[in-house]
């Protein structure tokens, strides 16, 4: 197996265009379980771990822009004001050595229906920036990024570099069901935001699809119907909660039934309208 090094991105672009069938790696915490459970076994690895841009984050033009290789354990530690419903979500990611290591372009890159950054990175509103050598730069909104179960919108040629999201501009949650409290992955997920400036809700549901995915109609439903001046109406959230549900079309396997899986959603979009409202209405009152 070769094992190419760049040092810049450039260079890194270089060696993907000439050998597409090289397999990037950032943290390796899928990479290396794949390739030691024999899943998989590339004629090539990219190791991007010189890259040091792909570490860094910034705030550019209105945006966090976080480099792909930023691992979990940096968003958790200094990005929880900017990016609170991501930065919940890295908090449930693994354990602390795989936070260390695991970054959220490899979650991008691994584009499980699992992954615990999709949702809060959907319900934020988030564009993946890809390049290529030969065809540049694309920037692709999450809404689109997702394709299939672990497929995605990136080509044989291109490489993440980053991923820009919205600073929050009001309260966001991330809520998870696992079979325990750390080191599983989710039987399914839920990921709110809300846009007071635009009086409008984001969504996004994991691991209850074979993408990440919003839950448009339900978007819709509190765009329509939400007064963002009174208490929450109970009647709006169970609706809410219910085009949630509505919105997910899980499998039955090991983790848990579909039945289940729809039932949980509902039940997590409900809750965590409710938290965000609470903190939504007590902002407004300080
Ligand atoms: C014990 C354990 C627990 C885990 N728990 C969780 C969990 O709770 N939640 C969760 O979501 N995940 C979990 N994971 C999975 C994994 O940690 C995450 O998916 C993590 O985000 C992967 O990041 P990485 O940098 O290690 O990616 P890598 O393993 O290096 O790469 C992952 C994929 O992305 C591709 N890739 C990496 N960087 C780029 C790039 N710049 N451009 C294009 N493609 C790229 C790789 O080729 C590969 O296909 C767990 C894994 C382990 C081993």
């Amino acid at each position: 197996m070769d094992f190419l090094r760049p040092t810049t991105w450039e260079e890194a672009l270089a060696a993907k265009a000439d050998r597409p069938d090289a397999v990037p790696i950032q943290g390796g915490t899928d990479v290396m379980v794949e390739i030691n459970f024999g899943v998989r076994r590339p004629p090539a690895l990219l190791d991007l771990n010189g890259v040091a841009e792909l570490r860094d984050w910034s705030m550019t033009g209105g945006m966090c822009r976080l480099g792909a290789g930023v691992p979990y354990a940096v968003v958790v530690d200094r990005l929880g004001d900017v990016l609170p419903g991501l930065a919940q979500a890295a908090r449930t990611v693994g354990s602390p050595q795989i936070r260390n290591r695991g970054s959220v372009g490899g979650n991008l890159g691994a584009a499980s229906p699992a992954g615990d950054s999709h949702p809060p990175l959907l319900a934020a509103g988030a564009v993946v920036e890809v390049g290529s050598r030969d065809r540049g730069v694309r920037m692709i909104p999450a809404t689109e990024f997702y394709l299939g179960v672990k497929r995605s919108a990136l080509e044989q040629d291109e490489l993440i570099r980053a991923v820009h999201v919205p600073p929050a501009t009001g309260p966001q949650y991330f809520s998870k069901v696992g079979t325990r409290n750390a080191m599983v992955i989710a039987v399914c997920s839920f990921a709110i935001a809300l846009h007071p400036g635009e009086r409008r809700v984001g969504t996004g549901l994991g691991s209850a699809a074979p993408t990440p995915r919003r839950a448009l109609e339900a978007e819709e439903l509190l765009a329509a119907e939400l007064d963002w001046e009174a208490p929450l109406d109970p009647a709006l959230a169970r609706r809410f909660g219910e085009l949630c549900a509505r919105a997910a079309a899980p499998i039955d396997d090991v983790r848990g039934t579909a039945a289940y899986r729809v039932h949980a959603i509902g039940v997590l979009a409900r809750r965590t309208l409710a938290w965000a409202w609470t903190d939504h209405l007590g902002k407004r009152a300080a």
